[in-house]
């Protein structure tokens, strides 16, 4: 089958690679119908040293069971299903606490002989807890959205759930990437009703606006965070959603949290220290965040996906197929493209 093999910074191909088989007796093989590119796949494609054999990638997916092993149950052959971007039992402790990332059985795509999500077909470890069946059709006009629910909007989700939003908290959401407008979806659907969404792609903050976000601030450092401090009294807001991962973000976000407030982080961080000095100490300021266990939060999220309340597949705004998601990963990384779907 052919596969998107990673080869170093700015080296994407797509090559033959075997095609995945059942080994174990937990596992399935799902045809991808749809895959996507995700914000942290730009980190190796911007800085991974040059490899000859290469590497997989891509997390997110969406297909078609076409085969299972005798001790997944639930499925069957010819089911749409969605893979959360950590596959997991779904059973031991730490999944039954909501936090699949940390399952014992379970692990990352793309690495360590398992199968990338950019590929004809994927072979799924534990299946059954992994694996969410989806009930629609191959060809619904829902799939983008469903497709979200592999990562994108689950970690926006994740950041807001993790800071406690409710309807009573006022929100800042600091980068306007596709997590950070998943965060004001997030937000939004968890009542808030002040959201104030830092990003100065006018495109993006649009979109933020249909998601939700009641106020837009294109500065950015200092001006920014003034800002917000304008539209707050002074304050700062309740909970502070980072979804940026850049030093100068989760400043911005200490700087704009209300005394007694959270920040939550989310994106993978790309700094390895958090600035939390004395004067966050005053304010009893919490830091939270961390990896999404997306699985965790699929159920809630798809029946409002299902029934229309919600459209996150908005974040997506170009579809390349396999053969082109060199082209994809070009676009995205110049910023031409927000998201992108990739069409084996
Ligand atoms: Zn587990």
């Amino acid at each position: 089958m052919r596969a998107t093999i990673i080869h170093g910074a700015g080296d994407i191909r797509v090559e033959n690679v075997p095609d995945p088989q059942l080994r174990e007796p937990t596992d399935a093989l799902v045809r991808v119908v749809q895959a996507c590119i995700c914000g942290s796949d730009l980190w190796p494609y911007r800085s991974m040293p040059r490899s000859e054999a290469g590497e997989r990638i891509g997390h997110e997916f969406l297909g078609i069971v076409e085969d299972l092993g005798p001790e997944v149950s639930g499925f069957r052959k010819g089911d749409l299903v969605v893979a959360p971007f950590v596959w997991a039992d779904n059973t031991c402790d730490f999944c039954s606490e909501g936090l699949q990332t940390s399952c014992r059985h379970g692990g990352l795509w793309a690495s360590d002989g398992i199968d990338g999500g950019q590929g004809e077909a994927v072979r799924v470890p534990q299946a059954q807890g992994t694996l969410v069946r989806l009930p629609v059709a191959e060809d619904s006009a829902l799939l983008p959205s469903l497709l979200s629910l592999s990562d994108v909007f689950p970690t926006g989700y994740h950041c807001a759930h993790t800071a406690g939003v409710n309807p009573r908290t006022t929100v800042t959401v600091i980068g306007d990437g596709a997590v950070g407008l998943s965060a004001v979806l997030a937000a939004k659907r968890l009542g808030a009703e002040r959201i104030i969404l830092m990003g100065h792609h006018k495109g993006r903050t649009d979109l933020g606006v249909e998601f939700g976000a009641t106020d837009v601030i294109a500065e950015r450092g200092e001006e920014g965070v003034e800002k917000v401090r304008d539209l707050t009294g002074g304050d700062g807001t309740h909970a502070v959603l980072e979804c940026v991962g850049l030093l100068p973000a989760i400043e911005a976000a200490f700087a704009v949290v209300r005394d007694g407030g959270v920040v939550s982080r989310v994106g993978a961080p790309q700094y390895p220290a958090v600035p939390m000095d004395f004067s966050v100490f005053m304010g009893n300021v919490t830091l939270t965040g961390g990896v999404a266990p997306a699985r965790a939060y699929i159920e809630e999220l798809l029946p409002d996906i299902l029934e229309g309340r919600i459209e996150p597949g908005k974040v997506f705004d170009r579809s390349v197929d396999l053969d082109d998601v060199a082209d994809g990963y070009r676009a995205m990384a110049a910023r031409e493209a927000l998201k992108v779907i990739v069409r084996p």
